[in-house]
């Protein structure tokens, strides 16, 4: 089946790859998978009442933050670039509208990559999970003002410590209301160490590797991003937070709001590092937040994070099972559709409990017989009975990426081969590959075979050796970037698809120039002084430095805080409040002076001491743009 390329560079070999693009494994996959069963798609129309008439949700300068049109083109039928089971999952978690749950309880579904709920208390609403930005935030409050009522908002409920589910939360709540103490703000303890912590030290990282994972500069279409799998794409506005004013420490905790009462169960080290579900006995619903999807969650997120508990994932679900199952009408969650019934919602809860268990028992058992992580990843399938369930399948975090997660979390990146201790870095391998095989030429040759037999990973990895050998191929990196393409296109995880359209996108035209991430203002306002200053002491030049002695006390005129930032042995260390006379110089400084200066490459304030501008001298710049597909 003939599927058009962007790239010129290899139109003989997109032929090639056109040719040997045997459909076999879409007519399996279509085969293999219960297409038929429609369920899920009647659960995501159920209650349906209105979508907002604007698609164009904008930002205070008339900035686009999110279009509701922009997955429009799933309305046709899965093209040849996509895989049909992605695309089925994208049509059912780009539905957007508001939507009627159950009695007192809406959701405002498709206006961001998260789904917010409603719950209409006696008074007013209590908000869960307010979505990433300020306007996607206002306009899901805006279309439930109109349809349901125009009330006050009592209460948010953070789910856990996600941007995704309380970025938006500015949106629907005043700094008065808060000052007045008409709203309480209630998440799982942890909460707010958890946010500012998990995106600082290497976030310079995570977020370029996020751009792969998320398909940030593809566009959107069948060619481009198809969702990420979990959700529709992030909107683009205001983040704000606005920190708790109750915390959520113990299972089984209730509490009454607005005359409804919460029981919550908290689930540290799931999805997120401080995680919490609820259930709401007089409704009997039960909320979920991120532990139970429409989709195999990740274990391990491509763009980077610290690796998650699978076996604490599904002794949670168990004990949600155990708690509140039998309990419950109705399950909704943070991202995807809600489920109706007890016993649909027992069966989803146990067979998505399963899935997370045996994908960590069966990686341990692998892994005690000697199997490395790839070697799992290749060998590990859930059974059918597990497999064949939507919910299942690895649109965001995948089982193989996922039997990796377990065996590193367990076992680290080494698998114990000698030959793996100190192999040579990428770029020196690659160029003693291609020349063991006889030169690029012969093994651009040898992946032509692996094309025309089918072998498009082995493609990649002999297309990747040239190109690391030697970026100046623009050959090998156009048949590389058709290899991606069509790995994309083929691609059940939306995740996995953005990976390697990205890739392809990049060798093709290069890396896209964009700014550092920068934080939110108002995380930054909450995140710890010392916290910032470990992001300054990983951004330290060792070169610069060697030899540098630097003793300095940093005095925040605005903060009452002192630090002592010492630089010696090309090493930054901070320490709050010392008290005695070995500093060199004091600087007193607006903290926005410290971290723009010392953080964002602006220049100090004139007339700082000359051992400050020294110690900013030894900080790099960040790099957001780094390469990945090439050296
Ligand atoms: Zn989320």
């Amino acid at each position: 089946m003939f599927i058009p390329r962007a790239c010129t560079v290899a139109v003989l070999l997109s032929l090639t790859l056109a040719a040997a693009g045997d459909p076999d494994w879409r007519v399996a996959l279509e085969k293999e998978l219960p297409f038929a069963n429609t369920q899920d798609f009647d659960f995501a129309a159920r209650g349906f009442i209105a979508t907002r008439d604007a698609h164009e949700i904008k930002g205070a300068a008339g900035n686009v933050v999110y279009d509701l049109s922009q997955y429009d083109f799933l309305k046709a039928d899965a093209p040849p670039s996509v895989n049909p089971s992605l695309w089925r999952q994208a049509r059912l978690v780009t539905r957007h509208g508001l939507f009627k749950v159950a009695d007192r309880i809406y959701q405002v579904r498709g206006f961001d990559v998260a789904t917010v709920s409603f719950i209409v208390g006696d008074r007013g609403y209590v908000v869960v999970d307010p979505l990433v930005s300020v306007e996607t935030a206002k306009a899901a409050f805006d279309l439930v003002k109109t349809h349901v009522g125009e009330k006050p908002v009592v209460a948010v409920i953070y789910s856990h410590s996600h941007a995704d589910h309380y970025g938006g939360v500015g949106g629907i709540v005043s700094a008065a209301d808060l000052a007045e103490g008409r709203v309480k703000i209630i998440a799982p303890e942890g909460f707010m160490e958890e946010v500012v912590s998990e995106n600082i030290i290497a976030g310079t990282a995570m977020s370029r590797r996020a751009r792969f994972q998320f398909g940030v500069t593809l566009d959107r279409g069948p060619n481009g991003e198809v969702t990420s799998g979990l959700g529709p794409a992030l909107s683009r506005g205001t983040r704000s937070l606005i920190a708790p004013t109750d915390l959520i420490d113990h299972t089984g905790q209730e509490m009454t709001i607005d005359g409804i009462t919460v029981t919550f169960q908290i689930t540290p080290g799931t999805e997120a590092p401080a995680e919490m579900n609820f259930h709401l006995p007089q409704l009997r619903a039960l909320f979920l937040a991120e532990n139970a999807s429409a989709t195999m969650h990740n274990l391990l997120t491509p763009r980077g994070a610290l690796v998650r508990d699978a076996k604490a994932w599904a002794d949670y679900l168990t004990e949600s099972i155990r708690l509140f199952g039998p309990k419950s009408d109705v399950m909704f969650a943070a991202h995807g559709i809600p489920r109706f019934g007890t016993a649909v919602i027992g069966e989803f809860l146990s067979k998505h409990r399963d899935a997370y268990k045996y994908l960590h028992d069966q990686s341990v058992r692998l892994m005690n017989l000697g199997y490395t992580g790839p070697e799992i990843a290749e060998t590990i399938r859930l059974p059918e009975a597990l497999a064949h369930e939507w919910y299942n399948r690895g649109y965001y975090g995948t089982m193989s990426h996922n039997s990796k997660a377990v065996y590193q979390r367990y076992m680290g990146w080494y698998d114990a081969n000698p030959a793996s201790l100190e192999p040579l870095p990428p770029e020196p391998a690659a160029k003693k590959h291609v020349e063991a095989m006889g030169g690029a030429a012969a093994v651009i040759g040898k992946a032509q075979q692996a094309i025309h037999s089918g072998e498009l990973r082995w493609a990649a990895t002999l297309l990747n050796y040239v190109v690391f050998a030697d970026t100046a191929n623009g050959f090998a990196k156009g048949m590389l970037a058709d290899v991606y393409t069509e790995l994309g296109y083929r691609a059940e995880a939306g995740t996995w698809r953005n990976i390697y359209l990205t890739g392809a996108q990049e060798l093709r035209t290069g890396v896209a120039n964009l700014p550092p991430a920068s934080f939110a203002l108002d995380v930054l306002r909450a995140t710890p002084t010392s916290m910032l200053l470990d992001f300054a002491a990983v951004r330290l030049n060792p070169d610069r430095a060697n030899g540098k002695r630097i003793v300095i006390d940093v005095v925040l005129s605005d903060f009452n805080e002192k630090h002592r930032i010492s630089v010696e042995n090309s090493v930054f260390i901070h320490e709050e409040d010392v008290q005695d006379d070995t500093a060199e110089a004091t600087v007193t400084l607006a903290r926005a002076e410290l971290l723009q200066s010392l953080l964002a490459g602006m220049p100090p304030p004139p007339d700082t001491a000359a051992k400050y501008v020294e110690l900013v001298s030894l900080i790099d710049p960040v790099d957001a743009n780094f390469a990945i597909v090439t050296p």
